[in-house]
This record gives structure tokens, sequence and C-alpha cells, in this order.
């Protein structure tokens, strides 16, 4: 690390205290931490990564781990890329993959972040971490703290999935529930980690977190080298996941592991926008209003917004909104074909791209990869609605029968 520049008024800071905003410009001032590219390029080659283990340390000089730092034992990244040419299909494109994040061990992208969040808290000497989260963010970070034995505190909006809720009570997590929206609940958690000094795992503020989201970019690279993909597609709420994967595309490059980048296609619910927004006309963000099924991205007021336009703008690519139906027959077409299941951020993504490439953003004869950021067992409410409920029989032969006559398999 060299250092961290400040996203809103670009004041400079060393390499410490890198766990929170811009001391001038507040939450507004996120910060982006810098590593010395050319240090980093003679410790890390493809050989030399072969024998690294398989998960999201094998970056460890890209990432803001402090000398010697104590990391949770769960298994975080080296997520596999899997090839879905019949949902390619579906989306109207020559080739599609999808990098499924689910296989985490919390089942999401989140993981990432919150693997480095605790690493640092660990460093710092925390015995408590907190986050505000609709749940992944959340169940990670209660993940990871029960597995080195930190105390989580963890405040969720009520609208929250009850099957994330669940795995946060599972590991322990002290559950705060805010009867308000996600924005709220947010601000809360700021305040009272400031008022009780718990380590504050709120990615958007915290640069250090976008970092661990960067592995995913990092993975994409080294995976698939030459074969990188002409467009990654991220669903977005807060723009750390973007951000981050995109990071980690661009360092790859400049450490020479790929020979060109990628196109970044950013996707929100219709509902809750406000990136989309910013980005067709040109501006800065304006916070909107926030209603979508996809509760991971139903974020209006995104705190990483910089940080998302800039990897759109930087890799020349797009943002796009769906509808929450939209949403749903990704989350079906995924399941039926390619057999991975994603909740309904997690598939925002896909149904993002086949919206492109229906537009005429992403070419037909593109090669693209969208990122599935969370397992469709989060959610199982939505996944009902996708799918819809089975046909319950008696234990009867003609029964059977008369059923598959009327519907052949
Ligand atoms: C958090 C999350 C996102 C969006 O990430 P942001 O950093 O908020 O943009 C997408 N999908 C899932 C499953 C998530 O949990």
């Amino acid at each position: 690390m060299t250092g961290a520049v400040c996203m809103r008024c670009a004041q400079r800071y060393p390499a410490k205290n890198l766990d929170g905003p811009c001391p001038r410009c507040g939450p507004e001032g996120v910060l982006d931490i810098e590593f010395d590219l050319d240090r980093a390029r003679r410790a890390l080659s493809l050989r030399g990564l072969d024998s690294r283990p398989r998960d999201q340390w094998r970056y460890r000089e890209l990432l803001p781990l402090p000398a010697r730092a104590r990391v949770a034992p769960l298994h975080v990244g080296w997520t596999p890329i899997e090839d879905a040419p019949r949902l390619a299909r579906w989306a109207g494109l020559r080739s599609l993959r999808l990098k499924d994040e689910s296989r985490n061990p919390t089942a999401s992208f989140k993981d990432r972040a919150s693997g480095v969040g605790v690493a640092r808290a660990l460093a710092g000497g925390a015995r408590v971490v907190a986050c505000a989260s609709t749940g992944n963010a959340a169940s990670s970070l209660a993940g990871a703290a029960a597995s080195v034995g930190l105390r989580s505190v963890i405040f969720v909006p009520e609208f929250a999935p009850e099957p994330k809720v669940a795995q946060l009570l599972v590991f322990g997590a002290r559950v705060i529930r805010v009867a308000g929206t996600y924005d709220e609940t947010w601000e809360l958690c700021q305040r009272a980690c400031d008022a009780y000094g718990w380590y504050n795992r709120n990615a958007a503020v915290n640069p250090s977190l976008v970092e661990g989201k960067k592995t995913c970019g990092l993975e994409i690279a080294e995976q698939l080298g030459p074969a990188v993909p002409d467009w990654v597609a991220v669903s977005v709420g807060d723009g750390c996941t973007i951000a981050g994967t995109w990071k980690g595309l661009r360092e790859m490059r400049a450490l020479n592991f790929i020979e060109r980048l990628p196109r970044m296609l950013g996707v929100q619910a219709e509902g809750a926008r406000p990136l989309v927004d910013a980005f067709e006309q040109g501006r800065d963000l304006a916070p909107g209003p926030a209603q979508t099924l996809a509760d991971s991205i139903c974020v209006g007021h995104p705190r990483n917004w910089r940080k998302a336009l800039r990897a759109v703008r930087e890799s020349k690519g797009a943002f796009v909104a769906v509808p929450d139906e939209a949403i749903l027959e990704a989350m079906r077409e995924a399941g039926r074909l390619s057999g991975v299941f994603g909740e309904p951020a997690g598939v925002a993504g896909l149904a993002g791209l086949r919206k492109a490439v229906a537009e005429g953003i992403v070419s037909r004869r593109a090669d693209a990869l969208a990122v599935v950021t969370g397992s469709g067992l989060k959610d199982v409410k939505s996944a009902i609605r996708a799918a819809g409920k089975p046909v319950t029989l008696r234990p009867d032969d003609a029964e059977l029968a008369a059923y598959l006559k009327e519907r052949p398999v």
C-alpha cells in the first residue's frame, strides 16, 4: 500500500487508518487505497501464484492487510466460473459465463469484503464489529466474526428476507431490526459505531472492504487470462461490488495478467436506479426512491457512487435498469438453463445483460460474464414467486399417470 486518496477532494493520506472516510469530507469522501503495482508485479506471477492457497488471500500483496495479519479460517473466494451456453442463448449472446459467488462460505459475494474487514478488526484489537445491511454483508460479517470469536452487531431494515436474518442469528450476531428504510438503518449504524467504538464494516465508507471485493476482479483475470470477457455484468446497490471488481481487473491489466480490459455493465432495479439516472444524464448522484424485491440492491442513496460511476465510465461500459419481473425471470431461467441458483440481486446482472443485448448496448457477438452475487436460498419467497409451486398428488399410480398425461415431462 502506498496510501489513499479521497474520491471527493483528492486529498492524499498515508497508508494507515484505512477503515473510514476522508476526515475532511466525512462519509461523502470515500477513500481509494493505492498500491505499489511495480512491487506487486515482482511478487505476483502466474507461476508464483500456483503454489498459493486458492482463496482470496492469494493476492495478499494487493490487499490492505497488516503484516502477519490473522485471517478468518473460512474459505473465501476462488469461486468457479461456469460456462452457460443455453443461458447465453436466452440472453441473446454468443457466449456467457457465470461467476458463482453463492459458493462463498455464507453464500454471497460479501464474504470477500468481510474477510478483509475481520482481518483488519483483529489487527486493530477490536472486539466488536458492526454493519448495516439488508442481509448479505451482515451474514458474511457475522459468520467471519463467529469463526474467530469476535462479537458482531448487525442492523437490518425490517424488509430483510427471513432466511438472511436466520443466518445472522445462527452465527450468534446481536441483530437489531430497524423499523425504517435501508438508508435510515445505515445512518443509525454509523452513529452507533461512532458512539460505541465498534469496528465499522460498512463497505461504502470503509475503503479496505472494497479491496476485499476487488479479489473477484483479480480472480476473473487470473482464471480466464487471455479469455477475459468483453463485458462483465454486476448488480449495483451501494456500488462497492462493481467498483471492486473493476479495480481488480484494472490491477491485473497493470500487472500484465490480461491484455485488455472488459467493459463493465452496472445493473440496477427500475425501482432503485439512482446510478442509472446519474450515468444517463452525465451528472453526479441524486439520491432517489428505493423499491424492488431485490433487497440487496434496494438502495436509494448509494454510498459509493463515485467509485461505481468511475468503474463504468473508465471501462466504457454502461448502466441499465431492469424491472422486478425481469429479475424474477432471470432467477428462473438461470436455474433452468444453467443450474445456478441466484437470489434476485444475484441474477439482476444477468437480467441487465439480456436487456443490454436487446437494446444493442452489448453486441450479440460479445463474450460476457455475469457475476451471480448471492445464493437463491437467501430469499426463498422470491424463488417461489419466480418458479411457482409444485403439484401435490396422492401416492397413487393412476393419479400420477393421469397427471403426466395432462402434463408430459
Ligand atoms: C450487496 C449486494 C450487491 C450489490 O453490491 P453493492 O456493493 O451494494 O453495489 C449485489 N448482489 C448481492 C447479492 C449483494 O449482497
